[in-house]
């Protein structure tokens, strides 16, 4: 047992079994000993892998999408640029590189706000953003709530903890983590009687089934969908997820590149789960945004231009770096790859015009 787990297995038993939601937050942020509080987690030598470190195009898209709603909105002369969860800042650095091409004007009238928990990540990011003079908050509510906003977030939201339901019969109970001599097991916890879940989540888990909900998610995106229809602005939104909520544990730890035991090493591993895309556009629109999708990746990057843009870079290319571009590209929207289970979700002031990318 790693420091985390013999403390969180001390915590279990002085004070009882925790819910799942207290365990992954434990893993993932204690101060001390959380994964993103300690590590930085992305690339060859990391964990996992994420769109914008695969290829420049996908931040550009996102960047450009960013821009595209500004000038919609009327390119208002001062406006706050925030991004949830920035990694390295790989996807920001691609993003306002191609809108200094092609909208000057956003990013003059752009101030960069980051929202991150991890300080080796944040390190990262303001070396990555130098020329932009980030500011670096904790959540959300903390940017400055002043004008327009347009905010970015690419596989934020499956990194917010959970908490995990079961049925039983006509009985839901919530799911907790308990720790006999060996570790950590899964356990049925009190008896819930009305838990945070959809009607058609209720009404039709068959039983023994798990049903998750993402409270802080949904929380961010009901503050977000509040922001955006109070001072105006869009958020565009990519993770993997569902398009439909439904049921099932989708919790899962990923540890250099590959997937391992959720209990494996409390705090060593990246803990994931799906995010429910539907309710998360409910809660923006809860907040009185308009909100569009989910849609594939696929669909949305090839819709806003990618191909395009795949295109250009190819163009004068060395074979070898063709090829890496052509892998690229596959990896983004193949559906065996990213293509399909990764979505986009947007949401803005109810003022805008519809976005693009999300037609039909
Ligand atoms: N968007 C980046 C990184 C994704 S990894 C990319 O696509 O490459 C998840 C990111 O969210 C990391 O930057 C992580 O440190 C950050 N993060 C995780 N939980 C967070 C929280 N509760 N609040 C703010 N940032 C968080």
């Amino acid at each position: 047992m790693n420091e985390l787990a013999r403390r969180l297995s001390a915590r279990i038993a002085s004070h009882g079994a925790l819910r799942v939601d207290a365990f992954i937050d434990a893993c993932l942020a204690d101060p001390e000993f959380g994964y993103y509080r300690t590590r930085a987690p992305l690339g060859a030598s990391g964990d996992f892998t994420t769109a914008p470190e695969i290829s420049q195009a996908f931040g550009e898209m996102l960047g450009l999408w960013l821009g595209e709603r500004w000038q919609a909105a009327g390119s208002p002369p001062s406006v706050r640029l925030v991004e949830l969860g920035p990694g390295r800042g790989v996807l920001m650095a691609d993003a306002l590189r191609a809108l200094g091409k092609v909208l000057p004007g956003f990013v003059a009238a752009a101030r960069l706000h980051l929202v991150e928990i991890s300080r080796p990540l944040r390190a990262q990011q303001a070396e990555q953003l130098a020329g932009h003079a980030p500011s670096f908050h904790d959540t959300f509510d903390e940017v400055p709530d002043d004008g327009p906003v347009f905010v970015v977030a690419n596989e934020f939201f499956d990194a917010l903890p959970v908490r995990q339901f079961v049925r039983r019969g006509a009985v839901w109970h919530e799911r907790v983590v308990s720790s006999p001599a060996d570790g950590f097991a899964f356990a049925d916890g009190p008896r819930v009687d009305d838990p945070p879940l959809s009607r058609e989540q209720i009404d039709d888990a068959p039983d023994g089934t798990v049903v998750e909900v993402c409270e802080p998610a949904l929380a961010i995106a009901r503050q977000i969908g509040a922001r955006l229809a109070r001072t105006g602005g869009a958020a565009i939104i990519v993770d993997y997820g569902t398009a439909r909520s439904g049921w099932g544990d989708t919790l899962q730890a990923v540890r250099a590149h590959n997937k391992v035991p959720v209990f494996e090493a409390p705090g060593e591993c990246d803990l994931t789960t799906h995010v429910d895309f539907p309710r998360l556009v409910n809660a923006a629109r809860t907040g009185g945004a308009d909100a569009f999708g989910p849609v594939t990746q696929a669909d949305f990057l090839r819709r806003v231009g990618i191909h395009a843009r795949f295109a250009v870079l190819a163009r004068g290319a060395s074979p070898e770096r063709a090829r890496t571009l052509e892998a690229a590209s596959r990896r983004l929207l193949h559906p065996d790859e990213m293509g399909t289970l990764f979505k986009a979700v947007a949401f803005q002031a109810p003022t805008l015009p519809p976005p693009p990318g999300f037609e039909g």
